[in-house]
């Protein structure tokens, strides 16, 4: 139960609720609601100050001794100094990974294969509080989100790869399923580990071995798995772990030692990798951004709709390639629909991390806020009405309130390019066919939401809709079952499911 006061100065006021007559506060007051602090322990996970690169199974540091500091964006203070990897570094990491997929995992008959991943999978879940904190600390995402969806999401992702690794007969049948080699994989900050877990779990299932880039914002989860591959006894080599910067990227996916390239993160750099990697043999997938729409109709339960547009925007502060960024709402109800959300969004808490009533946690770095705040100027300059709620933010670190726009034009930038912040923007059609129109009209093509009680209704819309993944009266669902990726400038190739298992393996006839 929320715990009230009295004390207004030291409050935030919650407008959805009306003060009960016999409060004392005057009819129709806001009722000053609070939350008690509810802070998650730091010192469940022992930081260190300092990170190697992990290589050949062995911490080590980089070739020059060079380092760069991670930092906590919600205080921004100095979590821990990482090695950042040199090209010669990367050249080490390509070789020990060769050499561990030529002479041991490559060779390892599928069952043994399932048991290293099973054992991660354990590991996972047995410090996945640990987990769970560096996260936070890492990204500034709510703890409730990297204990209740990054860390059992990752964890369920080498469970379901670890079934597969001794059944790629059952997977592909009647063909033989090898792996490719040495897979080369980058990364990017806002699901560290979870994106970590959708590269390496298929790639190691398949019988490849990795070398992993992290973004460099949130390299600690990564070198926080090399102590679980290390106490899983992962063979030397099978997985090796290089955080560093872009150009290090670059170096990882052309290495001529790669054989498969597999890359998570925004649509141009997506486009120089496509390019870097054209005219070799080597497998490419990319899963890139994406500008979703989130389609409400007006048969549909709007509360429920309501709770699928905070969840589909404001879920890991938005920065979220599948985030449901434009709203696209029938006109008959976009009146009561704003309202409710309005209503919604003044009870949404914005602070501190690791406080477990949070539920918009810090923007991933200073970089990261000032695009979204320059992305949100011009939505104002354009003529686009801007409505925030009143939340004090802390007076450190990189927050940014929820937001919502109306009158929001097809050509405003707002409504055009990925902001990849709490930043929501409304447009309106009249008829289903307007719908489609409008949320495909978009370079991208990742994911989509529908609201409707017709089933009907969804299913011919979602045939019509050019997006990868698209829920119907849900929003952001995952599951390692399910195939996940992109149309158009959102990339190509799937993860997750079956389908992540193809894209690690050549088929070759028996
Ligand atoms: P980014 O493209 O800047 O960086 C992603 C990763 O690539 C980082 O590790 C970065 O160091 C590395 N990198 C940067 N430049 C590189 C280069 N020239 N060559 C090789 N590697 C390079 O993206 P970001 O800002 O970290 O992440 C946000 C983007 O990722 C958003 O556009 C978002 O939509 C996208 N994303 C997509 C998905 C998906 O599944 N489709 C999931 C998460 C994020």
């Amino acid at each position: 139960m929320p715990h009230v006061t009295t004390d207004a100065t030291k409050l935030r006021p919650w407008s959805g609720d009306r003060a009960p007559a016999g409060w004392g506060l005057g009819d129709g007051q806001a009722i000053p609601w609070e939350y008690a602090p509810a802070p998650e322990a730091r010192d469940v996970v022992a930081i260190k100050d300092r990170y190697g690169l992990f290589i050949n199974g062995r911490e080590v540091e980089a070739s020059d001794g060079a380092v760069f500091q991670s930092i906590n964006p919600a205080t921004e203070e100095v979590i821990a100094e990482v090695a950042r990897a040199t090209t010669e570094d990367v050249d080490r990491a390509v070789r020990a990974a060769r050499r561990a997929q030529t002479r041991i995992w490559g060779p390892l008959p599928g069952r043994e294969r399932a048991k290293y991943l099973f054992r991660i999978a354990r590991i996972l879940q047995e410090r996945s509080r640990e987990f769970a904190v560096l996260e936070t600390m890492d990204s500034g995402k709510p703890i409730k989100e990297s204990r209740d969806v990054d860390i059992p999401l990752a964890a369920a992702h080498f469970w379901y790869y670890a079934g597969w690794a001794d059944k790629l007969d059952y997977a592909f049948p009647g063909r033989v399923a090898r792996p490719l080699g040495v897979a080369a994989q980058v990364i990017p900050w806002n699901f560290p580990l979870l994106m970590l877990a959708w590269k390496i779990a298929p790639a190691l299932a398949a019988g490849n071995t990795v070398v992993l880039k992290p973004a460099s914002t949130t390299p600690l989860t990564a070198l926080l798995f090399a102590d679980v591959c290390r106490q899983a006894d992962l063979p030397p080599g099978v997985v090796n772990i290089v955080p560093g910067p872009s150009h290090i990227g670059m170096h990882l996916v052309s290495h001529k030692g790669v054989d498969k390239v597999a890359f998570t993160g925004s649509t141009a750099v997506g486009k120089l990798i496509q390019q870097a990697t054209a005219g070799t043999d080597k497998g490419l997938t990319l899963e890139l951004g994406g500008k979703a729409a989130n389609i409400v109709f007006e048969d549909a339960a709007l509360d429920q709709a309501v709770e699928g547009i905070v969840n589909g925007i404001y879920f890991n502060q938005g920065e979220v390639c599948c985030a449901g960024s434009r709203l696209l709402a029938q006109e008959s109800i976009v009146g009561p629909l704003i309202e409710k959300l309005k209503d919604r969004l003044s009870t949404i808490r914005v602070g501190d991390p690791l406080d477990k009533n949070t539920d918009v946690g810090a923007i991933n770095s200073r970089a990261q806020l000032d695009k979204i705040t320059e992305l949100v100027a011009s939505g104002v300059a354009e003529g686009a009405e801007l409505y925030q709620p009143a939340c004090e933010l802390p007076d450190r670190g990189f927050f940014f309130r929820p937001t919502l726009f109306t009158n929001v034009a097809q050509s405003h930038r707002i409504a055009k390019e990925e902001i990849f912040g709490p930043v929501l923007s409304v447009l309106t059609f009249r008829t289903p066919d307007e719908a489609v129109e409008k949320a495909n009209n978009t370079p991208y093509g990742l994911s989509a939401g529908i609201w409707t009680e017709k089933g009907s209704r969804i299913l011919s819309m979602v045939r019509k809709m050019r997006a990868g993944v698209v829920w119907a009266n849900t929003f952001n669902r995952f599951d390692p079952t399910s195939p996940f990726g992109g149309y158009k400038e959102s990339g190509f190739g799937r993860e997750g499911g079956m389908h992540g298992l193809h894209a690690y393996v050549r088929l070759e006839d028996r």
